[in-house]
């Protein structure tokens, strides 16, 4: 077996930097999750049942994402999420494993778990993302039931929009991001969500885009993102807080890069939200918002808590 030492010794000292994750040599917590707003303390729960178990991460991850995708009144994720302009719920969602086995659906509808359609992608195709009508069709050849979206406070709250006529696009803040470390030691990571709400139909946003949304490295550590998903996209954002923290920053000031990146290339930034969550190898979290507001539920063997996101305005 190849050490690190061996490694080390045989390639230069600037290329081994480069080359090799640096993580702080803190002592590790786990099992640990988080995720993104205040009703990530709910998802949280169901997580830690898994985690507490000592279960897989991925598996808990999974169970936080579905409990507010099962939530009417949460109108950013599965039932209950505001329409399209069309008057359409359309959900993304993807889900990443330890050993970076992924899975993705967008624009899917009809279906409540989205999060469940992205791991049998995973699972039983050989594809990583299925979008629209295929997805559609795919969930339902793996049983999972079809169904209408669109509660009536949410048709409310669309016919509205309409009359008002604004015809903008409108974020909620309401993506569910999740990252979990496990009693041994594994990372995993998902996220859904029914994106902006009063979208065009077919607006496919960050949420289901490995590496914009999500991502995950086991060797390192993991990411999600909420806010406006057209911002995070242009700088593969979730993914570029991974690699900030593979060249050894805190959770918090790679998530504070990437913000920064956006703020430097998009001249608007004062004018939207977006903010990062990340879940190191050792147990650390940190985040970072552009504009103030954001939380995340932080849960250890110690308790869950909410804790406040640190932002540039
Ligand atoms: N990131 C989501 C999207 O752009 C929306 C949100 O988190 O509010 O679809």
């Amino acid at each position: 077996m190849i050490t690190r030492r061996d490694l080390l010794k045989s390639i230069p000292i600037a290329a081994a930097a480069a080359t090799l994750p640096r993580i702080s040599r803190a002592a590790t917590q786990k099992p640990v999750v988080v995720s993104t707003w205040n009703f990530g303390m709910d998802a949280n729960r169901e997580a830690w049942k898994i985690l507490s178990a000592n279960g897989r991460s991925f598996d808990a991850v999974e169970a936080g994402a579905r409990v507010p995708e099962a939530d009417p009144n949460n109108h950013s994720v599965g039932m209950g999420g505001y329409p399209d302009r069309d008057g359409k719920v359309t959900l993304d969602a993807c889900i990443m494993d330890e050993i970076g086995n992924c899975g993705s659906v967008a624009d899917l509808e009809h279906i409540v778990h989205a999060i469940s359609v992205a791991r049998k992608v995973m699972e039983k195709s050989p594809h990583v993302m299925l979008v629209g009508p295929g997805a559609l069709d795919f969930a339902i050849a793996q049983g999972f039931p079809k169904e209408n979206l669109l509660t009536e406070d949410s048709r409310k709250a669309w016919g509205k929009w309409k009359a008002d006529n604004h015809y903008t696009p409108k974020e909620y803040h309401d993506t569910i991001g999740i990252l979990a470390l496990d009693s041994v030691g594994n990372l995993s990571g998902a996220c859904t969500t029914s994106g902006l709400a009063w979208k065009y139909h077919g607006r496919v946003g960050d949420s289901p885009i490995i590496g914009a949304g999500l991502f995950v490295d086991n060797e390192v550590g993991g990411a999600c993102s909420t806010g406006k998903g057209e911002a995070v996209i242009k700088i593969a954002g979730s993914h570029t807080v991974v690699e900030a923290m593979r060249r050894g920053a805190s959770p918090q000031d790679a998530c504070e890069e990437a913000v920064r990146r956006i703020a430097k290339k998009q001249s608007d930034y004062r004018e939207f939200q977006v903010a990062f969550l990340a879940l190191n190898k050792n147990g650390e979290s940190g985040a970072f918002a552009i504009a103030k507001g954001f939380q995340y539920a932080l849960t250890t063997s110690a308790g869950s808590k909410l804790v406040d996101g640190v932002s540039l305005l």
